[in-house]
């Protein structure tokens, strides 16, 4: 075979992303792998109102996988029987609540934990049902989402020896073509949507009186908001709720974030906003987005972008910054993107993140987005934040825009990673126009719980908002109980009522082998042969032996997050083990994107491995319906969308059992699931022989039982993770905490 080129494809520049986690050594990337042994244990709206040249407002600051080898075609000859369809289901339940009214200061040192009278009646979000709020004894500023996740108390998955006959021993008589793929989501074409009350003019700045917050009491006992429960094989599918579930308002939902997908992404972030938000707009809700306007965003994806409002002055530091909103659309999604015009500069840098003033550049696109709904006269149900750049809006809304009037929008934070926080220092406040270092430095508001003198912008999403959700369940008890918060577990704890885990979904428009325009072959569950096609196309495109040798892949951001140690002694171990190995990668770590540089020049000869450092979105759809199994060993994942896609595809995850990993794969050989929802393999020591018994059998799955490994990949495609079960979850949510 001709010797590859160092790079067979087009490399783009990726995003940088906040890190300032600790980076793996060139030395331990760079050392030769250790010898492997094969593995024989398996660890165990309203419409926005247009307000062109809208009169100026000022203000004072102060307001503020060749066919194995011919075994594959074998495999498609053997009759097998039909597997159900697996399916998730979460339904999100809350308990207690005690009020709609902002959520801040509790005390999370000194209160202890107060018998509820409130927290015996739990309700079901799914149902609707209310339960009567409790009589607060503060007057002012009360405790609102008394909600909390259900399955946030799960404990990691072990895997029981009880569990170790083989699904493939099982399912060897199953005959193949059983059912349909699972459904995907329903087309673009979105209902009308409803139009929220229109409020024709921004309020005049006249401060509403609030009492101060009371100092919100710790409650008494743990609920939960997320279960996960198989559903019937005949459970309706998504696309019978296109109009608001019954007992579910229409609401006016604005989405406050930093990224989203395909316009500004950097991770899962970018996706979950841009399938989320086209699920509630199907489910007959009227959903905006509120972006920064990058200078490097893909404008290509944006239609009829226009300046919608021309002069939004928005107070920082002493005064105020001259802001232009634009409108566009998002394949039907409604965004309006923010351009300061001020010597700061904060959006037109080439990237995303990775600058010294992150904190201050988001606070301010916080403010400037909340400001943008005050003067534009929205009044959303629902603004829902993401993560610790915009975890400041809550606080505005409640410290700044109440006041003035704003009562109405109820908050919602998710945090995708709690490694990022947005710490900073009191400077913070003087920008701004959170005045009162007393109050903001307090440790039940914003005060980092680690570190003196310094401001934590997430803990304050957190306090302030009337729920928060991370992105699964397990990853929500990690964070709160096992030490996986950053220094937010006490935070957690004390809001541990409003606080629940919520898988992601991945979009089926864009993520669905049968539709893919990026693969060679399309393909679903009864036509998998064609998923070949797609792994000769890969091996032409990157250069690699037509072989009987399975590939196994791993995409992802090189972050230690990622679990590099893993992922290059499974490059090695796959090698040994007769299989080739796929990596798309990338990091804005020098030193770690340089390591992966001289391991793709060490391997560059091999006919059966092939690094690609960068981010190609293209290729990776491609990787996707190419590979047979997809490795993710994460050290932690709060969801994890890889897997997510891996299984729609065909591609048999072997993954790390944590986080939402823990939630979305169900290994082969050990777990409680029955045989038909298995869909990948699962390891739990964060070491080469955990890895090894995991992809161990995977492999030695591939190469002695092509039949039981086909079985496996059509119990995953049959999975459904799109986004209709998190997004009922979701408005579940909405409807608990809006105002009524
Ligand atoms: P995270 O948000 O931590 O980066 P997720 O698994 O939630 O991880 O989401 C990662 C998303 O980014 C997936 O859609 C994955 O396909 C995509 N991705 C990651 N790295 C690359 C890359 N180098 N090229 C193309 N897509 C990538």
């Amino acid at each position: 075979m001709a010797k590859k080129p160092i790079s067979t494809t087009t490399k783009k520049t990726p995003a940088k992303k906040p890190s300032d986690s600790k980076k793996e050594t060139a030395a331990e990337l760079a050392k030769p792998p250790k010898k492997t042994s094969t593995a024989r244990e398996p660890s165990a709206a309203r419409p926005s109102p247009k307000k062109k040249d809208a009169p100026v407002s000022t203000r004072k600051a102060a307001d503020l996988s060749t066919t194995p080898p011919s075994k594959e075609k074998q495999a498609s000859q053997n009759k097998q029987t039909a597997a159900k369809p697996t399916t998730v289901q979460s339904a999100a339940k809350v308990a207690s609540k005690s009020s709609k009214k902002p959520v801040p200061a509790a005390s999370q040192r000194a209160t202890p934990a107060r018998p509820s009278t409130n927290a015996a009646a739990t309700t079901s979000l799914t149902s609707s049902k209310k339960v009567t709020p409790a009589p607060s004894k503060s007057p002012g500023l009360q405790p609102t989402a008394v909600a909390t996740p259900q399955s946030v108390g799960k404990k990691p998955s072990s895997m029981a020896t009880s569990e170790k006959s083989s699904i493939l021993e099982k399912s060897a008589d199953s005959s193949p073509e059983g059912r349909q793929p699972a459904a995907g989501k329903p087309g673009l074409g979105a209902k009308s949507e409803p139009v929220p009350t229109v409020k024709k003019e921004a309020k005049p700045r006249k401060p509403t009186p609030v009492e101060p917050p009371p100092e919100l009491e710790a409650p008494s006992q743990p609920h939960s908001v997320h279960v996960e429960e198989p559903l019937p094989a005949d459970q309706p599918a998504l696309h019978e709720e296109q109009s608001p579930a019954p007992g579910h308002p229409s609401l006016f939902i604005v989405h406050i974030t930093p990224e989203m997908a395909p316009v500004a992404k950097v991770g899962g972030l970018a996706d979950v906003v841009f399938g989320l938000t086209r699920e509630l707009a199907i489910r007959g809700n009227h959903v905006e987005i509120i972006l920064p306007k990058y200078d490097n965003m893909r404008y290509d994806h944006i239609f009829d972008l226009q300046p919608d409002y021309h002069d939004l002055w928005v107070p920082w530091y002493e005064g105020q910054v001259h802001c232009t909103v634009y409108f566009g659309k998002v394949y039907d999604r409604k965004c309006f993107f923010i351009e300061p015009h001020s010597d700061d500069n904060f959006f037109n840098r080439g990237s995303i993140y990775g600058f010294k003033d992150d904190v201050l550049r988001y606070a301010f696109f916080s403010r400037a987005a909340m400001e943008f709904l005050w003067q534009a006269g929205k009044h959303p149900d629902i603004i829902h934040c993401h993560d610790w750049q915009t975890a400041l809006a809550p606080v505005y809304l409640y410290e700044v825009y109440q006041r003035m009037g704003m009562t109405h929008p109820r908050a919602c934070l998710t945090i995708h990673n709690f490694q990022h926080q947005g710490v900073t220092g009191g400077e913070l406040l003087r920008a701004t126009g959170l005045h009162q270092p007393e109050r903001f430095f307090d440790y039940h508001r914003m005060h980092d719980n680690n570190h003196p003198n310094a401001l934590n912008l997430l803990k304050a999403g957190i306090v302030y908002s009337n729920f928060v959700t991370t992105v699964s369940p397990h990853y929500a008890f990690e964070t709160k109980d096992q030490g996986q918060g950053f220094g937010l577990e006490p935070t957690l704890h004390t809001h541990q009522i409003k606080y629940g885990g919520v898988v992601n979904g991945i979009d089926y428009d864009v993520w669905n082998p049968e539709v893919d325009g990026y693969i060679a072959t399309r393909y679903g569950v009864d036509s998998i042969d064609a998923k070949y096609d797609n792994k000769r196309a890969l091996r032409h495109r990157l250069m690699l032996a037509d072989n009987g040798k399975p590939i196994v892949a791993f995409i992802g951001r090189l972050d230690p997050q990622k679990g590099l140690e893993l992922v290059r002694h499974a490059i090695f171990y796959a090698l040994e083990r007769g299989a080739q190995f796929v990596l798309l990668g990338s990091s804005h770590d020098h030193g770690i994107n340089s390591d992966f540089w001289g391991l793709k020049g060490m391997l560059n000869d091999s006919e059966d491995c092939h690094l690609e450092i960068g981010f190609d979105e293209e290729l990776s759809h491609l990787i996707y319906a190419g590979a047979d199994m997809m490795l993710v060993p994460s050290r932690f994942e709060p969801c994890g969308l890889t897997q997510l896609i891996s299984l729609r595809y065909g591609t048999v995850p072997v993954v790390r059992s944590v986080g939402g990993l823990a939630d979305t794969v169900f290994d082969k050989d050990h777990s409680s699931r029955p045989l038909h929802e298995r869909n990948g393999y699962l390891f739990e020591n964060y070491d080469q022989p955990g890895l090894e018994s995991a992809l161990g059998r995977a492999i030695a799955c591939y190469f002695d039982h092509p039949d039981h490994f086909r079985e496996l990949m059509k119990n995953a495609m049959r999975c459904d993770y799109s986004w209709n079960i998190p997004g009922r979850d979701y408005l579940n949510i909405y409807d608990y905490i809006r105002e009524k």
